[in-house]
């Protein structure tokens, strides 16, 4: 029988001790008399630091462990107690971490903060010097189209649905072509909702470049024949009404 997580071991469901304590305890035992009788003898018994060179590394490795655990231990309260505090790493050591990542790095065994912090991972370890397969990015392609980013509807989708279906228009959202619409109407109405800061509205001053891929999706869009309207927050917020009568200018009857 295969193994199933959910699988509750027996001496829990009967509520007894379990068996392997029993064999712990034995062994032990066993070991406790050993000790007594003489038969088994300590390995440092009889040692010391100064004459035993293992002796001294067992005590020297304790005292470390006692220290590390100490800093963790401060740590977790807040206090800060790492040696380097205050003080900079020598030139040489910062040249030799800086040299061992530039080697990972080639090797794509280590990314940098700054390609993955807030950025869409574009550089992936494993596949460092290959290609997918036309199959696989096929695959991928089709996975990501599917892909809702946020997955909740942000407040503006929202209104304009509620917009849609108070005026009987039937839409579907997200809809897994190029660009992934927010509302589409069928035949060839793709409708974006594009919020005024993550794509960079000049408008409200907020300095942040638009977002590069918008230009390009409407222009992929429009090539295949699809009808692309883009709507800003600010519109959509304060300017409502302008932004149904172009939406509805555009619905066939
Ligand atoms: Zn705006």
């Amino acid at each position: 029988m295969p193994f199933q997580k959910s699988h509750t071991p027996w001496w829990i469901v009967k509520g007894v001790e379990p068996p392997y304590k029993k064999y712990a305890k034995e062994i032990l035992a066993k070991k406790k008399q050993h000790y007594a009788d003489g038969t088994i003898k300590p390995w440092n018994k009889g040692l010391t630091k100064e004459t035993d060179e293992r002796v001294k590394q067992a005590a020297l490795a304790i005292s470390m462990n006692k220290e590390h655990s100490k800093n963790i231990s401060l740590g977790k309260k807040g206090i800060s107690c790492v040696k380097l505090k205050g003080r900079k790493r020598p030139k040489e050591v910062i040249d030799k971490v800086l040299a061992t990542k530039k080697i990972r790095f080639a090797e794509g065994k280590y990314i940098p903060a700054r390609y993955w912090l807030g950025k869409r991972l574009t550089f992936i370890p494993y596949m460092y010097g290959k290609t997918h397969t036309e199959e696989a990015r096929a695959k991928l392609r089709e996975w990501r189209s599917h892909q809702v980013i946020p997955k909740k509807d942000t407040s503006i989708e929202i209104k304009l649905q509620d917009f849609l279906a108070t005026e009987n228009v039937s839409f579907e959202k997200h809809k897994p072509i190029t660009g992934q619409p927010d509302i589409f109407i069928s035949p060839n109405i793709c409708i974006f909702a594009d919020g005024c800061y993550w794509h960079g509205c000049n408008k409200c001053n907020l300095e942040k470049a638009r977002h590069p891929d918008d230009s390009k999706i409407t222009d992929k869009l429009q090539n295949s024949g699809y009808k692309v309207l883009r709507f800003w927050e600010h519109d959509i917020k304060n300017n409502f009404e302008n932004v149904c009568s172009k939406i509805l200018e555009e619905i066939p009857c």
